[in-house]
């Protein structure tokens, strides 16, 4: 075949999105590709890769469970793959594997592009210290926020995340460490990078964190409004889930790709209408 072979490789996929979304952005933009979703048995993440690639396969994104192990799979890393700690976009190029990671900056675009906020001088509580959390980190420091808060359960965990990017900063006071009930300050944009809203579970944090004036960012998305956003929204804040980091992680995949930056209003539209 003369396409383009791409895939989303994870373990359960056949749920996935990233499929719709891509075919979306290939028909936009005139790209002669094909995108599919594709299982592979938990302890087979790299043979899976190695087979597509033998096949012809030119890229694919990567997730649960599967992100470190792209990471380890990779023979080259971007730096936001390096500062990720994981990745979620592999590009097969003159056989070599290229991992980089997309997800931090689909949120930041997000936040930035489509809710029209501006990191610039503002106060950040990041919440979490996971997978989803870290990767969001380097990308949002390079939006010249303020102050930089990173709470989470364990909060040793949230230490080793500012130890380990106290060196990107150019400012190394922006960053720093505690528990949920430590934070009480108002801040500018709270960001929910646990998966606590999967269990329908609200991190026990302060009302005083919001006001009419913060935006309360939930990387869950689904067709109801997640606990995070309710108790968000009920103490004056602005909210928004996950949905649009999922698609502008897709658009940055793209890119990566086919060096064309597809348009998302379109596709975010149609999927907010089918959750
Ligand atoms: P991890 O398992 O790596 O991390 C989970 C984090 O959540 C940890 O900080 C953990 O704290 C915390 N946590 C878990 N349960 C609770 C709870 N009940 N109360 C408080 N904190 C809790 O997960 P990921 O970082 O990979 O994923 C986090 C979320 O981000 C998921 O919900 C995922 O769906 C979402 N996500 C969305 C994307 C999108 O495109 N919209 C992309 C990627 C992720 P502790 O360290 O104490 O255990």
């Amino acid at each position: 075949a003369g396409f383009a072979a791409y895939v989303v490789i994870g373990n359960p996929i056949a749920h996935s999105k990233s499929p719709a979304i891509h075919a979306r952005f290939a028909a936009d933009t005139a790209q002669d590709m094909r995108y599919t979703h594709l299982l592979a048995p938990l302890d087979g993440f790299a043979a899976t890769v190695r087979e597509f690639i033998a096949q012809g396969g030119r890229g694919a994104n990567v997730t649960v469970p599967f992100k470190l192990e792209a990471y380890a799979l990779a023979d080259e890393l971007t730096t936001r793959a390096k500062a990720a700690g994981a990745v979620n976009t592999l590009k097969f190029e003159n056989g070599r594997i290229l991992g980089d990671n997309t997800d931090g900056i689909g949120l930041v675009s997000d936040i930035v592009r489509n809710a029209g906020f501006d990191l610039t001088h503002k106060k950040i509580l990041l919440l979490g210290a996971g997978g989803a959390a870290r990767g969001v980190i380097l990308p949002l420091l390079e939006g010249k926020p303020a102050q930089l808060v990173i709470a989470n359960r364990t909060v040793a965990k949230a230490e080793e995340l500012v130890q380990q990017f106290q060196s990107y900063g150019d400012r190394p006071g922006i960053l720093s460490a505690c528990g949920f009930t430590d934070a009480w300050q108002q801040f500018d944009l709270v960001i929910n990078a646990t998966s606590a809203s999967l269990q329908a579970e609200l991190p026990p944090l302060a009302a005083s964190l919001f006001g009419p004036a913060t935006l309360a960012y939930d990387m869950m998305y689904g067709s109801q409004p997640t606990v995070f956003m309710q108790f968000a929204a009920a103490h004056g804040a602005q909210v928004r889930d996950g949905l649009g980091m999922l698609v502008e992680q897709a658009a940055e995949a793209f890119f990566v790709w086919r060096g064309v930056r597809p348009s998302t209003d379109a596709v975010f539209a149609a999927l907010r209408t089918q959750l």
